[in-house]
């Protein structure tokens, strides 16, 4: 079994407290967790994958610009990975691959199955943010490209906290996840 890890949206804007979009407490909580197991996939060797949201202010075709204040905006500071996180990409960003996406889903409108393929990972390890929705989008897809999911746990948060424990049950009953607790 070949894995990867995927860390998804853990910026400024959908972490820290006065970000855009943020998800607070629970948000800020998962720091050390995605952290230090960013490092533990990087010293094992395996892909690393951070999906980023990226928006254009006011984006007339965007489907988010209706529903969403601006977030993530292209340039901004909000675009930067939160705490930690950031240190760790600063230090070791040769090694991990940074992936622009525009939408909910990591495989959206990006090269990202076709890099996994190439590596020949069947299993895809999920941290970030917003369990309810980047994350559920991105394990969908996923789970239609007939990867096996694994969900920390400990490594994904939502402003929503009804959103955040449907999701878990979802990917474990109906998506075949392992959640790692
Ligand atoms: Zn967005």
């Amino acid at each position: 079994m070949t894995k990867a890890l995927l860390v998804v949206d853990y910026t400024n804007d959908f972490v820290a407290l006065d970000g855009k979009l943020t998800c607070g407490e629970p948000g800020i909580a998962l720091e050390r967790y995605i952290t230090s197991l960013t490092e533990q996939f990087l010293n094992e060797g395996h892909f690393v994958v951070f999906p980023v949201d990226v928006h254009d202010e006011d984006d007339p075709y965007h489907p988010e610009t209706k529903q969403f204040p601006p977030h993530n905006i292209r340039g901004t500071s909000g675009r930067n990975l939160y705490g930690a996180l950031h240190t760790l990409y600063d230090a070791r960003k040769k090694e991990i691959h940074w992936m622009d996406k525009t939408r909910f889903s990591a495989f959206a409108g990006t090269d990202l199955d076709i890099l996994l393929r190439a590596r020949g990972i069947t299993e895809l390890h999920l941290v970030g943010v917003c369990t309810d929705i980047c994350i559920l989008h991105t394990s969908v897809d996923a789970y239609n490209r007939g990867y096996n999911i694994v969900v920390h746990e400990q490594g994904v948060a939502s402003f929503n906290p009804a959103g955040h424990e449907w999701a878990l049950g979802h990917f474990e009953q109906t998506l075949g996840a392992t959640i790692i607790r």
